[in-house]
């Protein structure tokens, strides 16, 4: 039987994306070719990176607003540096909000490109919260934010007004809920969480805000080249780019964000009633921020925990442990988890509470 998987990503994706990515290995498209062994310039597969490519924008609103969808490779990781070398100017700055170990991570590479000044950070509290009343300098050359953070569990429900480029990563909260993304100047996200499987990046950038940092950009770096090469300046992440291809005809059949949303929200109440309900368990993120993807939760006493781990186990949940850095417990209720995984988690929480 299928586990019930909370993994943090890679994690779940819907069934159907699974079987027809297993299809597609065998026979693409009746092709009597894998899509592991086609060209990637090859007429079905350029398909594939149009529609994907196309279907991102309408998915996000962002369809004749003057953006460009791009798949490439290297991961959120990857994007941390690419967003400074094609946004910071030679002798600009650029602000930051230090949310987490991915904000953080991100703020490093920035550093290296020229002043970057973190505008707010809850670092000190250990990432329990967002910071709030942050002022933007009006003279950076971007801001950039983290709008779900994985590990702390913790997401932004508001984003600053500024006159300066908006950066976000949404990694692990992209096509999850209902944003105005035209907010937004370029978003980025690893495919791992609600898209598809590792291997694939996507950024969605405006391409008014490229072409001004003044900087030598190295072909494989610079957003215009791949914009210009439709996605296809090198050899793409081909297999990844098909499965997010399923991923998001899935979602866009569910109908769209805003259905996906209410199931996620339904979702996330539910655990998070039981967490602040079940006196056995705490919730670590300040509940105004709390992520509805990441849900991060401890017991109050952990003499519990060998019990309870081998209840969830023997349930058939996988993937519950909190991240190596804070400990305790995290749900991912990713897009294509179910909310019977979610009631299920809830009843084992509640049968340990009777037991004990
Ligand atoms: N940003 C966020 C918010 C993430 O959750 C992650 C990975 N979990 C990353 C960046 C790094 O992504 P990647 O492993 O694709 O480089």
């Amino acid at each position: 039987m299928k586990k019930h998987n909370y993994s943090a990503g890679p994690c779940i994706l819907p069934q159907e994306v699974f079987e027809k990515s297993a299809q597609a290995i065998l026979n693409f498209n009746n092709s009597d070719l894998s899509i592991l062994e086609i060209s990637h310039r090859s007429k079905d597969f350029v398909a594939v990176m149009d529609e994907a490519r196309a279907l991102v924008l309408e998915l996000l609103g962002l369809e004749g607003k003057g953006y460009q969808a791009l798949f490439l490779a290297g991961g959120a990781s990857l994007e941390f540096l690419m967003v400074p070398y094609n946004l910071m100017k030679t002798d600009g700055k650029a602000a930051y909000l230090d949310t987490g170990t991915w904000a953080s991570n991100a703020i490093k590479e920035a550093k290296h490109f020229g002043e970057t000044i973190i505008v707010g950070s809850s670092k000190e509290q250990n990432y329990n919260h967002i910071p709030k009343g942050f002022a933007i300098p009006e003279d950076a050359s971007y801001f950039h934010c983290t709008s779900n953070n994985t590990i702390f569990g913790t997401q932004m429900k508001s984003f600053p007004t500024t006159n300066v480029p908006v950066v976000c990563d949404m990694s692990s909260d992209i096509f999850s809920r209902t944003l105005d993304f035209s907010k937004f100047d370029l978003i980025y996200a690893g495919a791992q969480k609600n898209m598809g499987p590792a291997g694939a990046t996507l950024v969605v950038v405006k391409e008014e805000i490229l072409g001004k940092s003044g900087r030598y950009i190295p072909s494989m770096l610079d957003y215009e080249k791949h914009i210009k090469a439709e996605s296809m300046y090198n050899t793409p992440p081909v297999f990844p780019i098909y499965a997010s291809l399923l991923t998001l005809q899935w979602l866009k059949n569910l109908g769209g964000i805003a259905a996906i949303e209410k199931i996620n929200e339904a979702k996330a109440n539910l655990l998070y009633a039981e967490i602040d309900r079940n006196p056995l368990f705490k919730g670590t993120a300040a509940v105004e921020d709390r992520s509805i993807m990441n849900a991060t939760f401890l017991l109050n006493d952990e003499i519990h925990a060998p019990i309870f781990d081998k209840m969830w186990k023997e349930a058939g949940i996988s993937g519950l442990s909190g991240h190596r850095s804070v400990g305790g417990y995290r749900a991912s209720m990713y897009n294509a988890l179910p909310l019977e995984s979610v009631q299920l988690l809830v009843d084992v929480m509640k049968e340990l509470e009777a037991k004990i």
